[in-house]
């Protein structure tokens, strides 16, 4: 039985579900995108304004060079063919938010199209969701209907992010599970905070996706009407507002209604979508070319001293550091996920004697006592620095691994770093091979069965009284030295 409607898995599996989605991502430049105004958000409102961007008459929009530098990057990053020549069109509309009644958009002739993102479907194969094209455009102002003494009867108006440049990334309706949008949105973030052209952040309406879903039944060739979701402001809620609207459309459906289409909102606290407007009351924007804006050209040479610019993108980066630090699939998207964290870890970690070494360390030792602390990696005690310096010294045999926890354990403890715990604290190390010989002679009086297996050629056995003389010498035990007596007993 579903969660929400109670239908059956068996009615469920008789439709496929067709997703698409239109993604609004805000660049990060310094200004906005037709004029000189701080591109800011938080400030006090109606302060970043000017005769452009309150749409007064007479002046005129100037576009910003850097937004469409960060778009062309973005638009590579989303293996986009970007246009040599594209065009700026209005897009007219009468909102209060928007003060010059139409939005310069771009229409036909996008800045970049026909690109994709790959990402694994259910049965783990890579599957490759098509971009259809990702436009600049201007954000609208915000309507404030709460927070004021008289907001019951009233509504005001910020005009800060009139202007604000942005992108629409629209999907190919390629999608086939609220996972794969999932997915599909995760990536497109990552992607978007690596290239460094966005803050990505939904809280602040700096990254906002409008999902389209319809279902037909499995095998159709022929698409269901669509009914696009607005209104989801955070990734999970994509999730849930799909899967909701998946199940809403089934449920008519199988009742012998017809879906209609039309713009739902999510309402995430009563868990459900609704009607906003139908496509009867859809807009007609008359779209037309922007007047005041000549064509854009980005030739060859700009588009490649841009590309120039790209850095490793996060798919790429994966694959590399799971050769390079011999990492799985999780923990190299764990040191992924920031692109700023997976540079300082890299800096850090190429210092080292051996940086696969710093990367388990980081992952297994570090990792578990943060996630146990429940402490972010910026708030660890234990510095990258301080990882390296540990991992090296391991490295060197100076110290064993045995020692190395409980020198974390302190760190954690105190909330200080490796650095000054391991000066303190300068654990012994035995280094007296005839000390260690009597230790491992005791070790294997003790267990003769582990001996025969030893002799019978099971060679891994050796690793068993390495560990417990280890754990005989408190785990003072030099070692490489223990590791090369054991060894040299058992085979006399
Ligand atoms: P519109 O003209 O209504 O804006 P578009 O064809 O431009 O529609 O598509 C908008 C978004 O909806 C795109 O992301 C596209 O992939 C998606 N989409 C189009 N048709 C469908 C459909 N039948 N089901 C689900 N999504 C769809
Ligand atoms: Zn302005
Ligand atoms: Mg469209």
């Amino acid at each position: 039985m579903s969660a929400i409607t109670g239908l059956s898995p068996e009615v469920v599996a008789k439709y496929e579900v067709v997703i698409g989605l239109e993604v609004h991502v805000q660049l990060l430049t310094a200004t906005k995108a037709f004029c000189g105004c701080a591109n800011q958000y938080g400030s006090a409102p109606n302060t970043n304004v000017c005769p452009t961007c309150l749409g007064l008459p007479g002046a005129l929009p100037v576009l910003n060079k850097q937004a469409v530098e960060f778009a062309t990057l973005a638009g590579l990053a989303l293996n986009c063919q970007i246009r040599e020549q594209s065009i700026f069109a209005r897009k007219n509309y009468f909102y209060p938010d928007s003060p010059k009644g139409y939005q310069i958009s771009q229409f036909d002739k996008p800045i970049a199209e026909h690109g994709w993102i790959d990402i694994v479907d259910a049965n783990g194969d890579v599957k490759r969701i098509g971009v259809t094209r990702a436009h600049m455009e201007e954000d609208a102002g915000k309507s404030i209907h709460d927070g004021f003494a008289d907001s019951a009867t009233r509504t005001y108006v910020d005009l800060n992010r009139c202007g604000t440049p942005l992108i629409e990334i629209v999907s190919e309706p390629d999608m086939r599970t609220p996972d794969e949008a999932y997915q599909y949105l995760t990536l497109l973030k990552e992607i978007m905070l690596y290239c460094g052209v966005s803050d990505c952040n939904m809280e602040e309406g700096s990254l906002r996706c409008d999902a389209n879903v319809s279902i037909m039944p499995r095998g159709s060739k022929t698409f269901g009407t669509k009914v696009e979701v607005k209104n989801v402001n955070s990734f999970r809620y994509v999730r849930s507002a799909l899967e909701y609207e998946i199940e809403r459309q089934i449920e008519i459906v199988e009742d012998g209604g017809t879906i209609k289409q039309e713009t739902r909102l999510w309402s995430q606290p009563e868990g459900r979508t609704f009607s906003m407007r139908s496509k009867e009351q859809a807009h007609d924007y008359r779209y037309f070319p922007e007047p005041d804006l000549p064509p854009l050209i980005v030739s060859d040479a700009w588009k490649a001293a841009i590309a120039a610019t790209m850095p490793e993108l996060p798919e790429a980066r994966r694959k590399r550091m799971i050769a390079e630090y011999e990492l799985n699939k999780q923990d190299a998207e764990t040191l992924t996920a920031e692109r700023e964290f997976a540079d300082r870890f890299e800096t850090a970690a190429r210092t080292a004697k051996s940086p696969r070494r710093v990367a388990n360390l980081l992952l297994s030792e570090l990792g578990g006592r943060l996630k146990a602390a429940g402490l972010e990696l910026d708030a660890s005690p234990v510095t990258l620095a301080g990882l390296v310096q540990a991992a090296d010294l391991v490295e060197e045999g100076k110290i064993s691994s045995k020692q190395l926890k409980g020198l974390f354990d302190i760190c954690f403890e105190k909330s200080e770093d490796f650095g000054p715990v391991y000066e303190r604290e300068k654990p012994q190390q035995i280094t007296d091979s005839s000390a260690i010989e009597a230790m491992i002679d005791e070790v294997i009086a003790a267990n003769p069965a582990q001996v025969a297996q030893y002799k019978a050629g099971k060679k891994t056995v050796a690793g068993f009284f390495v560990g417990q003389v280890m754990r005989a010498s408190k785990g003072q035990a030099n070692p490489a030295l223990l590791n090369e007596l054991v060894t040299k007993k058992l085979d006399a």
